[in-house]
C-alpha cells in the first residue's frame, strides 16, 4: 500500500492589521513584489513571499513580524487578508502535517538563493550605534492615549498656497517617551467610505525628547495641509485637515511611538548632516533644537542642514531658523521658485558645498538624515556620490558603509 503524502506546511508571513499604520514602507522594501494594500490592510501574498526578511526591519510597528504555521493549500488568501481586522488565532497543524520544510517550501527557498539579490535599500536598517533607546507601540488602535491641544498656528507665509501648522499636543501626567526622529500616529475622528474608522496617519515629531518646551510632557508636530492629491488633483486629507483645524484645548487620540532607526546618535561631538524639504523638516528641527539645548557642552559636533522650498514664505519655521547662530549650525537654503533667482535644489547645494560635506563624510561621527518628498532620495543619492567621486573616491564603498553603521537615514513619504 502506498503511504500518504505528507501535508505541506508553511509557515506564512501576515501584517497585523491592528498595529499597522499604513505607511507603506513594507510594500516599498519588499523586493519579489510580494505585499499590496488597499484602503483597508496591507498584506502579503503567499504565492510570492519567499522570506527573506527585508521588509521586517524598516517596518516602524513590528507589525509586520507576524508568521502562522498553516497547511500550503489552506494559506491565508490576499482577498481573505483585506478583509480582517485582526489576525486569525493561531491553529494547530493535523496530525499528518510535515514539520519539516515541505517540498515546495524548500523549492521556494532553492529559488530564493537563486534569485539575483534584492535591490539595495538606500538608508540604513539599524540606528547609529549610539542613539538612545527608543520606546515604540506603547500605545495602539485599541489603547489610544488622548492628548490636548495647547498649540496651532501656521508657518508658512499666509499668502501662500502652503499651509503648514505647528501643533503642539499635551500629555499630561500620562507618559510618553518619545526620541527625535520618532513618529506618532493620530486617530481621524469618523469613519471612511466603507464605513470603518479611518486608519492612523503617522507624522514626525518636530520636538527633542524633552519637550516642545524643555521640561513639560509635550511634544509638536509639523503639519501640511493636504488640499490636492500628488497629480495635483483637488483633494480633502483627512487627518491633515482635521489636525491644522483643531482649536486649543480639543483632544486628539494618538498612537505610537513609532521608529528604531531615524534616530540620532547620543555620543559627545556626532556630526549631523540633515537634507529636508517641506514638512520633513520636523525631525531636523527636532535634532536641531535638541543640539542647540546642549550648546555650552562638548556634547555637540558640527550641524550642516539642506533645507528645501520653493520660497522662504514657504519654509517652515524660516524666521527661528535664521536666528540660530551661525557658529552652531550651517544653513543652506534652496529655493526654488524664488523671484529674480535661479531655480535651486537641495541636490544643487549639495554639490555646491562638495568639500564641506566631503570632510563631515570623512569623519565616523557623521550621521546624514533625509526627510521630505518622496522623489529626493534618488537626487541626493546622485549628488552625494558626485561629491566623492570629484575627489576620486568610490560612493558604494562608503554607501555600504553607512547603511551598515546606521549613519544614512531616509524618510520620505
Ligand atoms: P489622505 O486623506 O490620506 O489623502 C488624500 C489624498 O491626498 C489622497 O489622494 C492621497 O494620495 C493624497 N496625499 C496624501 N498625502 C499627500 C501629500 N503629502 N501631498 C499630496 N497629496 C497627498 N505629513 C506631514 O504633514 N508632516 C509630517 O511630519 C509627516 N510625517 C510623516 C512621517 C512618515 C513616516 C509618513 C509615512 C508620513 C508622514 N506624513 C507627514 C504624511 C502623513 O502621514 C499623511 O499621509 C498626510 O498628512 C496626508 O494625510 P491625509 O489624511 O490628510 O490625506
Amino acid at each position: 500500500m502506498n503511504a500518504p503524502l505528507p501535508v505541506e506546511v508553511l509557515k506564512q508571513h501576515l501584517i497585523d492589521p491592528e498595529i499597522c499604520i499604513r505607511c507603506n514602507t513594507c510594500e516599498e522594501t519588499c523586493p519579489v513584489d510580494a505585499i499590496t494594500h488597499d484602503s483597508n490592510n496591507y498584506v502579503v501574498d503567499p504565492d510570492i513571499c519567499n522570506g527573506c526578511m527585508a521588509c521586517v526591519p524598516p517596518c516602524p510597528t513590528g507589525s509586520i513580524d507576524n508568521w502562522r504555521l498553516v497547511v500550503r493549500a489552506q494559506a491565508y488568501s490576499v482577498q481573505d487578508q483585506l478583509g480582517w481586522e485582526e489576525l486569525p488565532k493561531e491553529t494547530s497543524l493535523p496530525a499528518d502535517a510535515d514539520a519539516a520544510p515541505a517540498p515546495a517550501q524548500a523549492a521556494d527557498a532553492q529559488a530564493a538563493a537563486a534569485m539575483p539579490a534584492p535591490a539595495m535599500v538606500a538608508g540604513a536598517a539599524v540606528p547609529p550605534w549610539s542613539a538612545a533607546h527608543p520606546y515604540v507601540n506603547l500605545y495602539t488602535h485599541k489603547t489610544p492615549i488622548t492628548a490636548t491641544v495647547v498649540g496651532n498656528y501656521r508657518v508658512t507665509g499666509a499668502d501662500t498656497e502652503s499651509d503648514i501648522h505647528h501643533i503642539v499636543l499635551d500629555f499630561g501626567e500620562q507618559p510618553f517617551p518619545v526620541l527625535e526622529g520618532q513618529s506618532i500616529g493620530i486617530l481621524p475622528p469618523g469613519t471612511d467610505a466603507q464605513g470603518r474608522p479611518h486608519h492612523a496617519r503617522q507624522y514626525s515629531l518636530a520636538s527633542p525628547r524633552d519637550g516642545e518646551r524643555a521640561g513639560y510632557n509635550n511634544l509638536s508636530l509639523t503639519v501640511k495641509r493636504v488640499t490636492q492629491d500628488h497629480g495635483g488633483a483637488a483633494a480633502h486629507g483627512v487627518c491633515s485637515n482635521y489636525l491644522c483645524d483643531l482649536a486649543r484645548n480639543d483632544t486628539v487620540q494618538v498612537i505610537g511611538p513609532f521608529g528604531h532607526t531615524f534616530l540620532m546618535p547620543n555620543h559627545p561631538r556626532a556630526n549631523l548632516i540633515m537634507i529636508c524639504t517641506g514638512t520633513g523638516s520636523a525631525p531636523m528641527r527636532a535634532m536641531t533644537e535638541r543640539s542647540r539645548r546642549l550648546i555650552g557642552t562638548n556634547e555637540i559636533g558640527k550641524l550642516m542642514l539642506f533645507f528645501g522650498a520653493r520660497t522662504e514664505r514657504e519654509l517652515p519655521y524660516f524666521g527661528p531658523l535664521m536666528k540660530l547662530p551661525r557658529d552652531f549650525i550651517d544653513i543652506n537654503l534652496a529655493l526654488s521658485r524664488e523671484a529674480g533667482q535661479p531655480k535651486r535644489y537641495v541636490q544643487d547645494l549639495i554639490r555646491e558645498r562638495a568639500g564641506q560635506v566631503r570632510e563631515l563624510l570623512a569623519d565616523r561621527n557623521t550621521c546624514i538624515y533625509v526627510c521630505g518628498l518622496k522623489g529626493m532620495e534618488v537626487g541626493v543619492l546622485d549628488a552625494l556620490r558626485e561629491v566623492m567621486m570629484q575627489a576620486g573616491e568610490d560612493w558604494s564603498i562608503l554607501h555600504d558603509v553607512l547603511r551598515r553603521e546606521g549613519r544614512l537615514h531616509f524618510e520620505t513619504y
